[in-house]
């Protein structure tokens, strides 16, 4: 997430459309404000899963919380950021193309995000 909004930014400064770079649109400052502001909370939230992971503390349910969150923010972020970069996010010669790519998986392998809910959802018992 964290490379994709650099890299992201950085092509928006660059792309040009209507006379501009896309930068100058509302439209894509709200979105990539949207990207950086989930990335900056999941990484919040991924630092204290690992302190308490390292403390011998980190529980199944918050380990569940942290792959299905992480994993559909990722989606979210990544999608958002392939979006911004118009029909060259889906070319394979862009980053964000491949990183799209891994983020899609992140949600199934490891446990599927839909099994993380059912661990994290234990816990209520
Ligand atoms: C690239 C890749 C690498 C992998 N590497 C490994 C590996 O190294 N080692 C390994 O062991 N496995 C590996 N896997 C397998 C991976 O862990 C499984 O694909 C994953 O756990 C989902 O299982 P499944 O494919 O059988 O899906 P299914 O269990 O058939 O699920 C299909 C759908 O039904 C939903 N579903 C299933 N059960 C429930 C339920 N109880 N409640 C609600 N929804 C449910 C799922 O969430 C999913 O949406 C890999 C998979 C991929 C794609």
């Amino acid at each position: 997430m964290e490379g994709a909004v650099e890299r992201t930014i950085e092509y928006c400064k660059e792309r040009q459309a209507f006379g501009g770079p896309i930068m100058q649109f509302q439209n894509t400052r709200f979105k990539l404000a949207e990207c950086q502001t989930k990335t900056a909370v999941a990484r919040a939230f991924l630092d204290e899963c690992i302190a308490e992971h390292l403390k011998g503390e980190f529980t199944v349910e918050k380990a569940a919380m942290a792959k299905y969150w992480l994993t559909d923010t990722q989606g979210e972020v990544l999608d958002e950021c392939l979006q911004l970069h118009g029909g060259y996010g889906f070319m394979q010669e862009y980053a964000v193309a491949e990183m799209w790519t891994d983020a899609r998986v992140q949600r199934i392998y490891g446990g599927t995000n839909e099994i993380m809910k059912e661990l994290i959802s234990r816990s209520f018992k």
